[in-house]
């Protein structure tokens, strides 16, 4: 039930929404109420505490929920006002080894609010809410409080090229010919069209969800002050610390052709 934590603390909409959606009313939000709503709006995620309809094929995953991690601490904090902004990492080398990354982060402030990867257990691309979107997840600085956190999980170096080969088949080793100092001659992992064109879909129905698709979208390299990268809907983590290079290579096709 972890994984509701956050929409459970507002009883009087959770009774609202299982009158609306025809579970029993009881004012808490669990499996049966999870699928009378699914079986009522189709897919959706935990957008601000509530629930929003999204308009992708395959189910998102709530079951590997970081409001709670186990040591007992939390790597989040409450959201003011809605997020300005999408803001795309990679992190991990599949889905289930991101998750467990951010859940064994002893006291390292990582977190995130949707993973996409490839899950090696059950075979196939997935998507995980991790938290609610009205929880500022630490992934980006001083971006946080502006935005969604997005991991991307696989991993650009060539040291896990033999890992990350068999979760991702349709991926490449290539120099990046990308005229940015971060990546330029540097040998990187490129992301294949299956999964890249899964990555662009989601962000492309979030973006709707969340009400953010009449913002521009951020096509360049440049690092901007977080007000300024505020003003986008989808930035790179490149975009926002001069350290970072992700995801200057994979950015073209994760996000740049959305329209
Ligand atoms: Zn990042």
């Amino acid at each position: 039930m972890e994984q509701f934590s956050h929409i459970n603390k507002n009883k009087d909409y959770v009774r609202e929404l299982q009158e609306e959606v025809g579970a029993s009313v009881d004012g808490i939000y669990g499996p049966g109420t999870h699928r009378a709503v699914r079986d009522h709006y189709g897919n959706v995620i935990f957008h601000m505490g509530k629930v929003v309809p999204i308009d992708f094929d395959v189910e998102v995953d709530m079951s590997a929920p970081l409001y709670e991690l186990d040591d007992g601490t939390k790597n989040w904090y409450l959201r003011k006002k809605d997020p300005d902004s999408i803001c795309v990492h990679w992190g991990g080398l599949n889905s289930r080894h991101c998750y467990n990354v951010f859940n064994m982060a002893r006291g390292r402030h990582v977190s995130s609010h949707f993973l996409l990867g490839y899950n090696h257990k059950q075979q196939k691309l997935e998507v995980l809410q991790c938290l609610d979107t009205g929880l500022v997840a630490y992934h980006a600085g001083k971006f946080n409080k502006y935005s969604i956190g997005i991991d991307v999980c696989m991993h650009p170096d060539q040291k896990y090229w033999e890992k990350t080969q068999n979760w991702y088949p349709d991926a490449s080793l290539q120099v990046c010919k990308i005229p940015d100092s971060r990546v330029k001659g540097r040998k990187i992992v490129m992301i294949g069209d299956e999964f890249a064109g899964f990555c662009e879909e989601f962000l492309s129905a979030l973006r709707k969800a969340v009400d953010l698709q009449d913002k521009p979208i951020c096509r360049d390299n440049e690092v901007y002050a977080v007000k300024d990268a505020a003003q986008f809907s989808i930035v790179g983590h490149h975009n926002i610390s001069a350290k970072k290079w992700d995801v200057i290579p994979w950015a073209e096709k994760l996000y740049h052709n959305i329209d």
